[in-house]
């Protein structure tokens, strides 16, 4: 279909169920182009805390944060696609044979408040059907206003997994990194259950906390 026909069909649907860039609030779009431009995945890998590499495909700010945000917290399901299309090129670099991609789950109140789960969504529009073995065992605080060491503690034992997992080798994917707690947490949970860890990905990083001194892996690189 040619990007004219396109646009003129998305323009008809736009009239049927108006709704704005998610991304910078422009009419009739879920996400202008220029806002899709800003969403062109460059994954890059980076050290967590525990030494584990996560691959990342955004730096979180601006209309990615933006963006995200609409996904997470006002229902804008309809940006799940251009989203895990840059997820998509996280998870193809961490991608490893035999492995599964593991969704981190989200925290009870937060699958309540939405009624669907951000990661797990994402993952499934990027073409993976991920494993949805662990769950939030107990309910923790936001971790927005927490430093790293409160994070930990906040999640510590905050998941488990539904089943053994002796055998089975995961890659976890989050949204968000920020410092790292959430995917530890997620590894701890997987071990404990006799599974393997052998990657981790995401979605976007947070450059104000994971800044220069923790990307110790070589330097951002573009997939076409
Ligand atoms: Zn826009």
């Amino acid at each position: 279909m040619g990007s004219r026909i396109t646009g003129a069909l998305l323009d008809a649907l736009a009239v049927l169920s108006p709704v704005d860039c998610a991304g910078c609030g422009s009419p009739d779009r879920a996400l202008c182009e220029a806002c899709q431009l800003e969403l062109e995945p460059a994954v890059t890998p980076r050290s967590l805390p525990d030494g584990a590499t996560v691959f990342t495909a955004l730096r979180y700010e601006g209309v990615v944060r933006r963006t995200l945000l609409a996904l997470k917290e006002s229902g804008r399901t309809d940006v799940a696609r251009p989203l895990s299309a840059s997820l998509s090129a996280a998870l193809d670099r961490a991608a490893q044979p035999g492995a599964e991609f593991l969704a981190v789950p989200t925290s009870k109140a937060a699958w309540r408040r939405r009624g669907y789960d951000p990661v797990a969504l994402l993952c499934k529009r990027a073409g993976y059907e991920p494993a949805r073995v662990l769950r939030s065992s107990r309910a923790t605080q936001t971790q927005k206003t927490l430093g790293l060491d409160d994070r930990v503690l906040n999640l510590h034992e905050s998941m488990r997994s539904r089943v053994p997992l002796r055998g089975r080798r995961f890659i976890l994917v989050d949204d968000i990194v920020t410092t790292g707690a959430t995917l530890s947490e997620a590894a701890r949970a997987v071990r404990a259950a006799g599974g393997e860890v052998v990657g981790h990905a995401a979605l976007a990083f947070t450059p104000r906390l994971f800044g220069s001194s923790q990307s110790l892996l070589g330097s951002s690189q573009s997939i076409p």
